[in-house]
């Protein structure tokens, strides 16, 4: 496999603060390049024998501000447990529900544009439910749960110039632990 030449931005980059823009169907060919590129990145991230080759650092998502592009669409990249991947291609998203009960990732949020550690609990709901289109322009439902909601909330925040970094209470970064289940 050959790693796509991506150029993921830095969380220094204001770009990233831009709010993303709605997308058109049909997509364009570069669009739909992109979209490939940057599954085939985040999956060779995964994979042992990549991500010490190009000394890569681990993801499962990607939106396309990350790359620079104030579009609404992001990608996900989950490995199952026989080594396959399920992809997720998110276009233009809406939550359309969202659990009460509250979750954070014990051991913190992770994000290909912030290369450094950072402390405290980013409160995430449970499950949600969200409404997209897929590379076609057909509209969907996808309900999703636990790591995989942590994750879609983590990029719809990048399509709203949001990063996790900025849910985390500055004074007090445990703040409300004990009210939400750590996963
Ligand atoms: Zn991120």
């Amino acid at each position: 496999m050959k790693l796509p030449n991506l150029k993921i931005l830095d969380e220094t980059d204001k770009t990233l603060r831009q709010i993303s823009k709605e997308v058109t169907f049909p997509l364009e060919k570069e669009e739909l390049k992109l979209i490939d590129d940057a599954l085939t990145y985040l999956e060779m991230s995964q994979i042992d024998e990549y991500n010490e080759k190009y000394n890569l650092r681990a993801g499962m998502g990607l939106s396309f501000i990350q790359l620079g592009i104030p579009k609404r669409i992001f990608v996900a990249s989950e490995e199952l447990e026989d080594g396959t991947f399920k992809r997720h291609v998110i276009i233009n998203p809406e939550i359309v529900s969202k659990s009460e009960e509250l979750i954070f990732v014990g051991e913190g949020e992770g994000c290909l544009s912030i290369a450094r550690p950072v402390d405290g609990i980013v409160p995430r709901h449970a499950r949600i439910t969200i409404k997209a289109y897929d590379i076609d322009g057909n509209p969907f439902n996808i309900r999703v749960r636990e790591d995989i909601s942590v994750l879609f909330q983590h990029e719809i925040d990048h399509l709203n110039g949001i990063l996790f970094i900025d849910h985390i209470d500055k004074d007090n970064p445990y703040k409300n632990e004990h009210l939400m289940r750590e996963i």
